[in-house]
């Protein structure tokens, strides 16, 4: 006979998309070039650039979390295929679109 124990049924895990990210078989470094190292900056990003795309998303997702409305000189390497610039522009835009969508849904 099978009680019901409260207990969580065993569901599928949670998967992390870290497990999938391109960068998992490279060195961490290449993802941390030095500021104006333009090759640098394109390697990264051409690796980030063959990662799955639900990967590559979750990546720059969270970055953007972490990151919140920090300057481009505190947010440190390529995440999600961007640069720290990019990410604030990105960080921007979104900004802006989420207050326009509260202005409309107000008037
Ligand atoms: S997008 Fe993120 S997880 Fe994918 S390779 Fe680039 S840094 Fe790694």
């Amino acid at each position: 006979m099978n009680h019901y124990t409260g207990a969580v049924p065993d569901t599928q895990r949670l998967v992390d998309w870290r497990t999938f990210g391109a960068c998992r078989a490279v060195d961490p470094d290449l993802f941390f070039p030095n500021p104006g190292d333009t090759r640098g900056i394109e390697a990264a990003q051409q690796i980030c650039a063959t990662c799955p795309v639900p990967a590559r998303m979750a990546c720059l997702t969270e970055a953007l979390r972490e990151e919140g409305g920090r300057q481009p000189s505190n947010r440190h390497g390529i995440r999600g295929g961007l640069t720290g610039t990019q990410r604030r522009s990105l960080y921007e835009k979104q900004r802006s679109r989420r207050k326009r969508a509260r202005e409309q849904a107000a008037a």
